[in-house]
């Protein structure tokens, strides 16, 4: 429309409107110096991306997989034709941790955590910083840190760069892995390659069809809420100043045609929200020093254990005072403290303890509030501190137990007897003489269709001392 407007008005006429309509300007981005060739960024980043695979928690949800590759190929095929690197791999896999954060090697491997997806309000503040960690890659800022750090007479380069790029927990371990005592100064990116990330971030994102706008948005949602969802963000990018305002600046002079998904971001969204929760940082840290993060080793098969089927025939015994009925082929297990019956075969003792994979366990345990669902979940955080990889997803159903109201939970876990994927049922009620009470039922996941009806029928059978 306004292109033949123009060419009917006089030639006067046009300069001058050409010159009221005048737009900013983007920004020339340049790759800081790099004595390093590419191909060593190809190599460092697919080393270090093994390391993050083998210490990091990964989600394997197909639907949020290829909605985060999406975006990233997204962004990836706008990428400006000066800036493109054909030796580079671009892969985007998600991160089973609930903080805020995303990291890029060099070389192409990125890594989002699904916090991000969770906790920024729009696919455009997710792309957006994607399009950020992308920039570090394409103007291969952690060879580069390298390149100025020479300077500091430091010698071999892997542990730096991958320190300098992974940041935050995980570079420093994986810095301390390879030998360095790294200074924080190489752990993060300067100010300088931040802003050049961020503005080339705001070109990509803007040619892929997002607004910067939303990218300023996200940077300072993350910074407010420093404190609790982006620490390990902040530290690794710190903001250079005025980081909203000259991106909000850098986006005047952007075109943006297109925009984001917002149903294909809610339903991913929703996916995430029915799986149990992601790790937190401190979980992941703890993983990465014991390492004992799920994908650490290949998984040993799982190993069943051959136990007889529930037997249709109960049989009723009394013990501390609570009688409840069992299987007839339950008997109880004496190298647990905890009362516990289970079917012959089923406990198996090693260093750590004895360990049972099916049948039920009770017990008490100290309640201090006298509310149900608050001791419940005291409870169970006292369970999975000491084992990992329980997962809750924090929500219980009523039920009742010995005639009380009771609530019950569904936990998942890693059998550490058999490696293999086992579900806890826990009901738990309040007694009369304010202590917690606590049935717990365990059975292999993929014998869960021979187990739930026998561990319900304990529940209803038991009844407690009066
Ligand atoms: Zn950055």
């Amino acid at each position: 429309m306004h292109l033949l407007l123009a060419r009917r008005l006089p030639a006067a006429l046009f300069v001058v409107l050409a010159l009221s309509t005048v737009v900013p300007a983007q920004t020339k981005v340049t790759a800081p110096k790099n004595k390093f060739p590419v191909s060593e960024d190809v190599k460092l980043g697919k080393d270090a991306a093994a390391e993050v695979r083998k210490t990091m928690p990964l989600l394997a949800e197909p639907a949020v997989s290829s909605y985060l590759s999406g975006l990233g190929a997204r962004l990836v095929a706008a990428v400006p034709p000066e800036f493109r690197i054909p030796d580079f791999t671009y892969t985007f896999e998600v991160v089973n941790q609930q903080d805020i954060n995303a990291f890029a090697l060099p070389g192409g491997a990125m890594f989002v955590n699904r916090g991000m997806i969770e906790k920024v309000a729009s696919e455009g503040g997710v792309a957006g910083v994607m399009a950020h960690e992308l920039s570090h890659v394409l103007l291969r800022h952690g060879t580069a840190q390298v390149t100025k750090a020479q300077r500091f007479q430091i010698g071999a380069i892997a542990g730096q760069v991958i320190g300098a790029v992974v940041g935050g927990t995980t570079g420093g371990l994986i810095a301390q892995g390879s030998q360095f005592g790294l200074g924080t100064y190489f752990l993060k990116f300067s100010r300088e390659y931040e802003k050049q990330a961020d503005l080339l971030g705001a070109q990509v994102m803007a040619r892929a069809g997002w607004d910067p706008r939303e990218m300023a948005e996200v940077f300072k949602a993350i910074e407010k809420d420093a404190g609790a969802a982006g620490p390990q963000w902040m530290s690794s990018h710190p903001n250079p100043g005025n980081r909203y305002e000259y991106i909000l600046q850098e986006g005047k002079a952007l075109k943006v045609s297109g925009g984001g998904s917002t149903a294909e971001f809610q339903a991913v969204r929703a996916k995430l929200a029915a799986l149990p929760p992601g790790y937190t940082a401190a979980q992941v840290a703890q993983m990465q020093k014991a390492g004992t993060s799920p994908n650490a080793a290949p998984a040993p098969a799982p190993r069943t254990v051959p136990v007889a089927l529930p037997a249709a025939q109960t049989r009723t015994v009394t013990v501390e005072g609570v009688r409840l009925s069992l299987p007839a082929n339950w008997s109880q297990q004496a190298q647990l403290s905890s009362p516990t019956f289970a079917p012959q075969g089923a406990v198996s003792t090693s260093g750590s303890g004895a360990a049972f994979t099916h049948g039920v366990q009770f017990g008490w345990a100290k309640a201090s509030s006298g509310v149900l669902d608050r001791e419940t979940a005291g409870f169970i955080k006292g369970l999975s501190a000491g084992n990992p990889q329980v997962r809750w997803s924090g929500r219980s159903s009523p039920t009742t137990l010995s005639g009380a109201s009771a609530l019950s939970s569904t936990l998942s876990n890693v059998s550490e007897v058999t490696g293999g994927a086992e579900t806890l049922t826990v009901v738990t009620t309040l007694t009369g003489d304010g202590r917690l009470f606590f049935l717990i039922g365990v059975c292999p996941d993929v014998e869960a269709a021979s187990y739930a009806a026998p561990i319900d029928r304990v529940r209803q059978s038991l009844q407690l001392p009066r």
